[in-house]
């Protein structure tokens, strides 16, 4: 086993056992591995593994990973980062998931690009629930009707929302953002739009995610390593 193969069983057992200590389902939560900034070749090393969901901040990085390894057919994309608006055609061609919806206008031209032979792209409303200003998102207040605008779109699946939280944040206050993404996805839910997933934790605070609910983990650094923006 490599050393990526060895962290990446270590995340695998630390997410059962988050699920386990909140006494939910096992395999219940998704891991998504975040491989930005690494090579190809370790998103590969982690597929042989036996995962599945890769996330990709940066497009045109993803793009050639999607080159570099379109001899896995079974491996499911999920964009996690902000799509500017000459990007969104790769992300309607070859994503699977776009975690990070904040405009109408963006998730609308990705609509119109997806392919009709291609499933609905699935897709989560980012939420800034920390109201970061250097953090991309919607305020909680404005998620329902994006995500109510983003259902009506024809080649779109309305998943659920996504946050980032705050990274310094103590456990309360990493609960209390946690929380209040739970309560969001029920009014999302009351006002119509059948979602049923919340992106959320990161290898920080992954534990406290999955106690409050986090269907979809998105975890970097605790499988790939430290990261090196230079590279
Ligand atoms: C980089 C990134 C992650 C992974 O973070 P780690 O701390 O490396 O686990 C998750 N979500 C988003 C949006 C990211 O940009």
């Amino acid at each position: 086993m490599s050393v990526l193969q060895h962290h990446y069983q270590r995340v695998l057992q630390a997410i059962r056992a988050a699920e386990a200590a909140a006494g939910r389902e096992l395999g219940s939560v998704c891991p998504v591995a975040v491989g930005k900034t690494f090579p190809a070749e370790d998103i590969r090393e982690v597929y042989a593994a036996g995962q599945r969901d890769f996330g990709e901040n940066y497009i045109q990085e993803w793009y050639g990973k999607t080159e570099a390894l379109a001899d896995l057919p079974d491996i499911v994309w999920h964009i996690i980062g902000d799509v500017q608006s000459n990007k969104t055609k790769f992300v309607a061609e070859r994503a699977h998931w776009l975690h990070t919806v904040s405009r109408l206008k963006t998730v609308q031209r990705i609509s119109a690009q997806r392919p009709p032979q291609m499933p609905p792209l699935q897709v989560c409303i980012e939420v800034n629930i920390a109201a970061d200003p250097a953090k991309h998102g919607v305020a909680p207040e404005e998620a329902v009707a994006l995500a109510v605008a983003a259902a009506g779109l024809p080649n779109i699946t309305v998943r659920g929302l996504m946050c980032v939280a705050e990274a310094e944040a103590g456990e309360a206050a990493l609960r209390q953002q946690f929380t209040r993404m739970q309560m969001l996805l029920a009014d999302l839910n009351a006002a119509g739009v059948p979602a049923d997933v919340l992106s959320m934790g990161m290898s920080a605070d992954m534990e406290e995610a999955v106690r409050c609910g986090a269907t979809h983990v998105r975890i970097g650094r605790a499988i790939f390593g430290a990261r090196d923006y230079a590279r």
